[in-house]
């Protein structure tokens, strides 16, 4: 028989994250104050996040030890099986090997516990009550619920209202898990009254959700906030995925990976399974290519501009250095909600502006094929954010085929799509269309940016 799945033992769990940052070429440059346009500190964040966070987002340590509590917690799911898709190959009859990491084996589906978990553990530690976060296609709040449960801490979500509205099932995971959830934008902060007083039927986003829980957060002392994605210590948390992936390759008896793929939202689960990878390009001796997958209909990575932004729609986010649509971008309303944020994280996009990465786009048609594809060779079916890898790793594989190669090419399957059957049975129903952004929308939206710009 063919070993399909290579899995690890508890005991191999990392002992530690790996930091990019201490490898990097060209650091990542510092946030700026919005009002002042001054590089700020650590501490500008401080009423947002607690200290040993804070701590992490600045590190430039290589690796930051797992507490034993975390790494406890993480054996619940962990480690995580390595797939060989031998299904995907016969269907595609292409000479690749391929192989995926499977993050969907977690509690709540997704590799998101993987950084929900130890931000609970250090916000505990520093004797906070109570956690505020967004989410977008559900997938982070229920990360964050059951991590905050665990911890015994009370967390409020602000979720996407389209996804509120089309994914029932992740606000019941929340609430199962204990959170409260409140469809974006809500009358409960100033920013959501602000959106929803100009577009009374705005379906939310990503920058919105982040503004309406930020402020929740910024107002009261026993509170904090918790992002899922984008900053460098969710990525630095990530990494557990390729380290572990390295070993599992190892174990299998392959070579490494010519092509690591992931989706790309704002960049952590493919900064998790890529960065592993990358140091070894970056220590010298390896050309593995890693390429993140994007919507086309929201292509800050393969469109966007580099240049500082706000995290958040309202402005209310220190200026990062990111690739971007504008921070008011507002992406069309597609089923990979994970995948509509306007920017990229600080590190990715440093990275990608020094050609260390790649990036792809997929229109909306072509991702849905190849997740129908992929369930039907390999059997999970994966949540729509992890379509969009998929096409890019089939993507390859057609040109390995075309080119007559045997590659190596290994992606993330991020999360599983059993709470998105409402996207799968508009794709079979024909309603999902494709959708390319006009260069003019792009443009008209970095048109309005007063953000400053990055020198070449
Ligand atoms: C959140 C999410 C994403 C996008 O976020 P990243 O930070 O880019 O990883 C992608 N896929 C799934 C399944 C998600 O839950």
């Amino acid at each position: 028989m063919k070993i399909r799945k290579i899995n690890l033992e508890e005991s191999e769990i990392p002992e530690n994250w790996y930091n990019i940052i201490a490898d990097m070429p060209n650091k990542p440059l510092p946030p700026l104050h919005p009002g002042t346009l001054e590089p700020i500190g650590p501490d500008a964040l401080a009423p947002l996040f607690p200290e040993a966070l804070i701590r992490q987002e600045v590190t430039t340590d290589k690796w930051v030890p797992i507490p034993d509590e975390v790494r406890n917690m993480y054996s619940i799911w962990r480690p995580t099986p390595l797939y060989r898709a031998y299904g995907l190959e016969k269907a595609l009859d292409t000479p690749a090997r391929i192989y995926y990491k499977y993050e969907g084996v977690s509690p709540s589906g997704s590799h998101k516990p993987n950084t929900a978990v130890p931000q609970a553990y250090y916000n505990k530690q520093e004797g906070i009550k109570r956690i505020t976060t967004e989410t977008g296609a559900g997938q982070w709040g229920s990360a964050l619920s059951f991590a905050c449960q665990h911890f015994g801490i009370a967390c409020d979500v602000y979720m996407v209202k389209l996804s509120y509205q089309d994914k029932p099932y992740r606000k019941m995971m929340m609430n199962t898990w204990g959170a409260n959830v409140y469809p974006s934008p809500s009358e409960r902060t100033a920013a959501g009254r602000k959106i929803l007083a100009e577009y009374p039927d705005s379906p939310g986003s990503l920058g919105i959700a982040i503004s309406e829980a930020v402020e929740m957060a910024a107002s009261r002392e026993d509170t904090k906030y918790a992002l899922g994605s984008v900053l460098n210590h969710v990525k630095l948390h990530q990494t557990i995925i390729g380290m572990e992936a390295i070993k599992q390759l190892e174990k299998a008896g392959s070579d490494l990976p010519d092509i690591v793929i992931a989706p790309f939202g704002g960049g952590s689960n493919f900064a998790g399974l890529s960065f592993p990878f990358l140091r070894l390009n970056l220590e010298g001796g390896h050309r593995i290519r890693c390429i993140a997958s994007e919507p086309s209909s929201c292509p800050k990575l393969t469109r966007g501009v580099f240049r500082y932004d706000f995290g958040d729609t309202a402005g209310m986010t220190p200026l990062l250095p990111m690739y971007t649509l504008g921070h008011d971008f507002i992406p069309a309303p597609i089923h990979a909600g994970g995948l509509r944020y306007h920017g990229a994280g600080v590190i990715v996009s440093q990275l990608l502006k020094d050609k260390l990465i790649e990036a792809q786009a997929h229109d909306n048609l072509e991702i849905f094929e190849a997740g129908v594809l992929f369930a039907r060779s390999e059997g999970i079916i994966p949540a729509p954010e992890a379509n969009h890898g998929i096409a890019t790793a089939i993507r390859e594989a057609k040109k390995c085929k075309e080119e007559g190669v045997s590659k190596t090419i290994l992606f993330n399957l991020c999360g599983h799509g059993n709470f998105d059957m409402k996207a799968y049975d508009d794709y079979f129903a024909g309603k999902i269309k494709q959708h390319e952004l006009s260069q003019e929308d792009i443009e008209a939206s970095i048109a309005k940016l007063g953000t400053p710009t990055i020198p070449v």
